[in-house]
């Protein structure tokens, strides 16, 4: 007899045969340069963990701290039954940080988008997005119901004739992008999309997930990278990756954030990070306001790992950031690729078609403050053998 769930049994096992199952390793260690995956010690280049926070003992005793005064869960809606200070404490810290008048806070960066992106345009309105923004900006601009244009890659030329060609469509517009794209490592032209969209007076929205506590002065973010401070009308980052801990932020003008307050829903139906979760990410707020040490080393680590990647003889693509792809052409190379490497001890992540387009399958190399001159060592001399034993390289 078949049941009426049977289809989905049929979907999953379609995409182990077309190659696009996801088996998803389990992690059995704190986040850091080195992992336990399957029960196997192995080099972690996978992660976001771009300043070693997610385990960093000054976070973790201020996450410990917190549980004593405040307990482990908000246990409510903020704009329903009250919000805690230290919710508002760390929205104070972000705006200070980032340089804006206001900030707030959401569960994810996924949701910050699913809350921003709605209360700023609607039915008449249009959204001018980059053709490879991030799913969940994706997502928030259908759930607005506004007409989604999407514009060439980090092309401010084709953003401005996809402006002039909707002009007279629309009651409002906001233009949507991504700081750093987190398939190819490169950053957003911010400032020559700003000059794009100034002219037409149309918003302006970044989402800065990759370039938070990475790019700018001791990673103040993509805005303080191009000193457009006051120009971008709203900043979405995360408190996932480089923080280390988990949540999402918009940082901008009080209008904005009041107005996020006030409408935005994932901040109106849902509850708010965890004491811990808050403490923690102010913990790395006193990190990264006391030096730029972390941010630095991550730089540093990111240039030296490239630098040799290309000395090899591999192609690491566009990347100007310390997202690193190697860039390899067809997915079962890539999975190969990713395979021999773990054998190595060495756990990179290959990416393959729907991810990136079809022949530009790559591995992707996720550099971490974390990392010793040594880790690096260890993973470029894997890559070296795996590399030749395949034929990528001499
Ligand atoms: C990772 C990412 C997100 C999601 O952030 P979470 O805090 O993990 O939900 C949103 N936008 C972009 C561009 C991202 O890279």
């Amino acid at each position: 007899m078949t049941s009426r769930l049977d289809w989905i049994q049929q979907e999953i096992d379609g995409l182990k045969e077309a190659g696009l199952y996801n088996r998803i390793r389990t992690l059995s260690s704190p986040q850091g340069a080195w992992l336990v995956v399957d029960g196997k010690r192995v080099l972690n280049f996978c992660s976001n963990n771009y300043l070693g926070l997610a385990n960093d003992p000054r976070m973790v005793d201020a996450a410990r701290k917190i549980v004593d005064q405040y307990g482990v869960g908000p246990a409510a809606v903020r704009s329903i039954a009250g919000t805690m200070d230290l919710h508002l404490a760390l929205e104070q810290r972000l705006a200070k940080f980032k340089g804006v008048e206001a900030a707030i806070t959401f569960q994810s960066g996924f949701t910050a988008n699913l809350a921003t992106i709605p209360v700023l345009v609607g039915k008449e309105d249009v959204i001018f997005s980059d053709e490879l923004n991030h799913a969940s900006i994706i997502d928030g601009a259908r759930l607005s119901g506004a007409k989604i244009i999407r514009f060439a890659h980090a092309d401010p030329a084709d953003l401005e004739a996809q402006i002039n060609a909707a002009k007279g469509s629309y009651r409002r517009a906001l233009a949507i992008t991504d700081g750093v794209f987190s398939m190819d490592g490169d950053v957003a032209p911010l400032d020559k999309i700003y000059e794009v969209t100034s002219k037409y007076d149309v918003m302006l929205m970044v989402d800065d997930a990759h370039g938070e506590g990475v790019l700018g002065t001791g990673g103040r973010g993509i805005v303080d990278h191009f000193h457009l401070h006051g120009k971008v009308d709203v900043e979405v980052g995360t408190l996932s990756k480089a923080f280390g801990v988990v949540g999402g932020l918009v940082a901008g003008s009080p209008a904005v954030i009041e107005w996020l307050r006030q409408r935005g829903r994932p901040f109106l139906f849902s509850s708010a990070a965890t004491p811990p979760d808050v403490a923690a990410c102010i913990a790395a707020l006193d990190i990264l306001e006391a030096s730029t040490e972390l941010v630095d080393r991550l730089w540093d680590n990111a240039r030296y790992f490239k630098t040799e990647m290309k000395a090899l003889g591999f192609d690491t693509g566009v990347s100007t950031t310390p997202i690193t792809p190697i860039m390899l052409g067809e997915a079962p190379l890539a999975q190969q690729f990713s395979r021999e490497l773990f054998e190595e001890g060495i756990f990179a992540m290959a990416l393959g078609f729907p991810t990136v387009p079809r022949g530009k399958a790559r591995i992707r190399v996720m550099i971490s403050a974390a990392h010793s001159r040594d880790d690096l060592d260890q993973g470029l001399q894997a890559f070296a053998r795996v590399g030749r034993k395949l034929g990528v390289i001499q």
